[in-house]
């Protein structure tokens, strides 16, 4: 059985001054980070300081496209199929959500390296799975994110995951790369893993969020006077 300490994730991003309250409720569901520059964003521009907010706003969106490696550190040979195939599913069942190919994945270099292990910890607490990244934009004006994804192979007992587990990890992980938070709910994509976990997809809630994020930062581009051609996001939302 794997215990509910297992269900514990965690996230860091790179540090941005606190700045202002977002309102919108799908906007909470993004990282707090991502919530501040966003509000940022727009007192930057609503400031005149429109080529800051400009930076800020794109550093908050989902890039065009995040090419995702894999590999593995003290897994079982016998585990590592079924591990890259969780990986691919995973992938695989964001884009389908987000209706666009986002995260591709990388033999080569790649902008997030997802790291199956045994064991993961995030200092000396055991965590199912633990996502770090870096977000900005460069000077074409395209956004980027950068960073590692840590997937535990076992339970806190030390048994192996199943499948559905391992799959709901890289989900719930991945939604961190695309800049949501975590939610109480073990039902939802952003929720905990679960000891009996089955079915696992992208929750409509994250869906609803990303696309606020994409409709937020939209806005703001269109009201700033910095040169804002070249619009990183391709998110589609089909439903
Ligand atoms: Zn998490």
């Amino acid at each position: 059985m794997v215990r509910a300490a297992l269900a514990l994730c965690a996230l860091s991003l790179t540090a941005v001054n606190a700045f202002g309250v977002v309102a919108n409720n799908s906007l909470r569901r993004l990282h707090p980070s991502i919530q501040r520059h966003l509000s940022r964003a727009a007192e930057e521009i609503s400031s005149g300081n429109d080529e800051r907010g400009v930076v800020l706003a794109r550093a908050a969106m989902v890039p065009r496209q995040i090419r995702v490696s894999f590999s593995f550190n003290g897994v079982r040979s016998s585990r590592k199929g079924m591990l890259l195939e969780q990986g691919r599913r995973a992938l695989k069942s964001w884009n389908d959500a987000i209706g666009a190919e986002a995260f591709v994945e990388a033999s080569g270099r790649a902008d997030i390296r997802v790291i199956f292990q045994s064991e993961v910890y995030q200092g000396s607490r055991r965590v199912a799975g633990l996502t770090s990244v870096s977000r900005g934009y460069n000077s074409r004006g395209d956004s980027w994110v950068a960073g590692e994804v840590a997937i535990s192979d076992r339970g806190v007992n030390g048994a192996e995951l199943t499948g559905a587990q391992v799959r709901k990890i890289l989900m719930h992980e991945f939604g961190h790369v695309a800049g949501l938070d975590d939610v109480g709910s073990s039902s939802k994509t952003m929720g905990s893993v679960r000891s009996d976990e089955r079915h696992v997809e992208v929750d409509e809630e994250s869906k609803a969020a990303l696309r606020t994020l994409q409709a937020t930062t939209e806005a703001l581009l269109s009201t700033a006077s910095a040169p804002t051609s070249r619009a990183p996001v391709i998110f589609k939302f089909p439903n």
